[in-house]
């Protein structure tokens, strides 16, 4: 049992008495019901447990993992032994059943470190969520049980070289015959496509161009080793480079009617409702970064002088870091809402793009006012920030664009007022 079992196991009774029994103590009681900004003490555990790996295995070697684009494969080991991946994988699987808020700790924590490495261990979540939301028994305890075996890892193929943000436009195309679909066509911009054991893949398998999208596509579930797939060269991409990106080519791929996720024609809804799991995950790294920017920033600012005081007296300068804290402490409030809701049973959709808009932005603006407060130096790779600001900008663009939030959003907005006018 890893360490974070050990821990989840010891702690769980604890929570379950807390949540329904106040027990007395020096600091008060945590509320059983409305509001509560406070962690349990499960949560409390992984999160210090996540910040010493990160203080510990990540930020000594994120410049090197940047500067090579090497897979971080020995932080990805000793993070899944230590029971830091994997963590929402079912107990039936062996894994441990953890919320979406415990995947958003972690991923706030490693962030911190380095978000290409968070990327790189996290996002095979993002691959397997669809197992999680759609998979039979037998397709969850084969493909996660698999990611509890060993340290391996997952991706989600959806995005094409031609559709993105347009995923109703993929062209990938899986044919039926006999027992067996045929796979053909191509995806891009896959995390973990050069390293992951196996992948999510949506494909068309209605060719009629008038079938809606909620019925013309079907998730599967890809072996890497079958003939057939073939992962291009590794991407070099602006930052994030520790994460492995790549196009997968499927070349008449043949896979097992088992392999199929609910049954033809439920892949988009499927595919789309994996965001409102992955969403907040991504919005809490982008939060980490932020804080990083954040953390630097005001040591930078209390070293260096100018005009004979250090340059945090500086008011243009305190401010920059004001407005930072404001930043992160209401991104964290919105990943925290944002993934609150969905462990509740609450559909989080609209808030989980709040959540992914607001703190990608934040993460952007936090890492230029970091640039900027290190002056010349912000702008060298011999600093911490230069690298914060490259690796930002992914936060605006995968896992949805913040154009795409905003129109997610927007369309919420404007359905309630016709709505509440009709
Ligand atoms: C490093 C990296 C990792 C990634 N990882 C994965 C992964 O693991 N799996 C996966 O499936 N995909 C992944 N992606 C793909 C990512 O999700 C897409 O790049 C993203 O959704 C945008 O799609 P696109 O690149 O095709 O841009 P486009 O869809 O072509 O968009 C181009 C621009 O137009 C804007 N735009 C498009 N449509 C609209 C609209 N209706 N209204 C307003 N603006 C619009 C967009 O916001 C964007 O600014 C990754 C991408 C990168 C770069």
């Amino acid at each position: 049992m890893n360490p974070l079992s050990q821990i989840v196991r010891a702690t769980r009774p604890i929570y379950r008495k807390l949540s329904t029994t106040p027990v007395a103590s020096s600091a008060k009681p945590i509320p059983t019901t409305g509001m509560c900004f406070e962690l349990n003490d499960e949560q409390k555990a992984l999160q210090d447990l996540a910040r010493k790996f990160t203080r510990e295995e990540i930020v000594p070697v994120a410049a090197q993992y940047d500067k090579t684009g090497e897979y971080p494969w020995p932080i990805i080991k000793k993070a899944w032994e230590i029971g830091l991946m994997n963590g929402h994988v079912p107990e039936h699987c062996g894994g441990m059943g953890l919320g979406v808020l415990e995947s958003c700790l972690i991923c706030e924590e490693t962030a911190f470190g380095c978000s290409g490495i968070m990327a790189a261990m996290y996002i095979t979540d993002v691959g397997q969520t669809p197992v999680i939301l759609a998979g039979n028994k037998e397709q969850q305890k084969k493909y996660l049980g698999r990611l509890i075996e060993e340290p391996i890892v997952a991706a989600y193929g959806v995005t094409e070289p031609g559709a993105g943000s347009d995923v109703a436009g993929i062209k990938t195309r899986a044919e039926k015959k006999g027992d067996e679909w045929i796979l053909n066509g191509q995806k891009m911009w896959i995390t973990n496509g050069g390293v992951a054991n196996w992948y999510f893949v949506l494909a068309r398998t209605n060719p009629d161009p008038k079938c809606p999208a909620s019925k013309a596509f079907t998730g599967f579930i890809v072996e890497r080793e079958w003939p057939g797939v073939t992962p291009g060269r590794k991407e070099l991409n602006m930052g994030q480079r520790a994460s492995d990106t790549r196009g997968i080519t499927f070349e008449d791929v043949r896979i097992p009617k088992e392999n199929v996720l609910i049954g033809e024609g439920a892949g988009f809804k499927i595919a789309m409702g994996a965001f409102d799991k992955t969403r907040p995950p991504v919005a809490a790294g982008a939060t980490g970064l932020a804080q990083r920017a954040l953390y630097e920033a005001t040591k930078y600012s209390l070293e260096r002088k100018t005009f004979g005081v250090p340059i945090a007296h500086h008011q243009a300068v305190a401010f920059m870091l004001a407005d930072m804290a404001v930043g992160v402490e209401t991104a964290r409030l919105a990943w925290q809402k944002a993934a609150w809701m969905v462990d509740h049973g609450q559909k989080n959709t609209v808030m989980a793009s709040v959540a992914k808009c607001y703190a990608s932005e934040i993460a952007n603006k936090s890492a230029s006012d970091a640039v900027q407060v290190f002056g010349g130096n912000g702008f060298n790779s011999d600093y911490p920030v230069e690298k914060l600001m490259r690796d930002a900008k992914i936060y605006q663009i995968y896992e949805g664009t913040s154009q795409i939030q905003r129109l997610i959003i927007s369309r919420e907005i404007l359905t309630a007022a016709k709505q509440s006018n009709a």
